[in-house]
């Protein structure tokens, strides 16, 4: 009998409901049938600690095969009986073991990242050079963000996935040379916002006589950024929350 057998069984039995939930009664259903009890710890008898019928019935509806271990220590874990994570096992045994677990997979990552460029052959160091090679011959650009009119390639930038971070000066002003009539006004700050690794917006800000004021705006050229503006322009007020008087917005952009 294997761990389906078992399940379907105890589903005949009303232990579990066709929708393979636990009876709340199942005690009651469960008291004189030895023979279920029995059934139910040989197939769960992998796991290493003293659980509970409850917990073993759990085991078989999600059709768990060996006793989950803390992934950092190696520790025995027991299912979680209650709270939002009711009847799942935790990944670590505990707040100590699950941030070492985080650094030593960051750790694993970078040297992955060192050892292999990237597991993304496009995002590795040579998928890099034959993508920037295909685009200067294709399009003469240094970055997909800035081909022109390439309507059937347009990034569909999905709103909520794009992350504002704040580039440097040379960054804004490659940007900006490259997507602004204008081309790349000098500034003090630059914040952009960035889809799947690649800016897509850019916003620059410089305080001109105790003034912040907007510089310039543009958008990737073949990017759709919703409300990009306004995303940049609140992100900079967050942050450096100029007083209302000593900011103003010149509204010189482009979109
Ligand atoms: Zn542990």
């Amino acid at each position: 009998m294997d761990n389906k057998d078992v399940k379907m069984e105890l589903i005949l039995n009303g232990i579990i409901s066709p929708e393979e939930k636990l009876n709340v009664r199942f005690k009651k259903k469960i008291e004189k049938r030895n023979d279920l009890i029995f059934l139910i710890k040989e197939i769960t008898s992998y796991l290493e600690y003293d659980a509970t019928i409850r917990e073993r019935i759990q085991c078989i509806i999600q059709e768990i095969t060996h006793q989950p271990k803390c992934s950092f220590c190696g520790k025995v874990l027991k299912m979680r009986l209650s709270g939002k994570y009711v009847n799942t096992f935790p990944k670590t045994c505990g707040s100590k073991c699950f941030s070492k677990d985080i650094r030593v997979k960051e750790k694993r990552k970078k040297t992955n990242l060192k050892k292999y460029g990237s597991k993304n052959y496009l995002a590795s160091e040579r998928g890099k050079l034959t993508t920037r090679n295909t685009l200067i011959e294709k399009y003469n650009v240094t970055n997909p963000a800035f081909i022109k009119g390439n309507f059937e390639k347009r990034l569909q930038t999905q709103p909520e996935k794009t992350k504002i971070v704040q580039i440097t000066k040379k960054e804004g002003a490659v940007f900006f040379e490259n997507t602004h009539v204008q081309g790349h006004i000098v500034a003090n700050i630059y914040y952009g916002l960035v889809f799947n690794n690649i800016l897509i917006a850019c916003m620059s800000f410089k305080k001109i006589k105790k003034q912040w004021k907007v510089i310039q705006y543009s958008t990737s050229l073949n990017a759709d950024v919703v409300n990009g503006d306004s995303k940049l322009l609140k992100h900079f007020l967050k942050i450096k929350k100029p007083k209302l008087d000593i900011f103003y917005s010149g509204k010189n952009w482009q979109d």
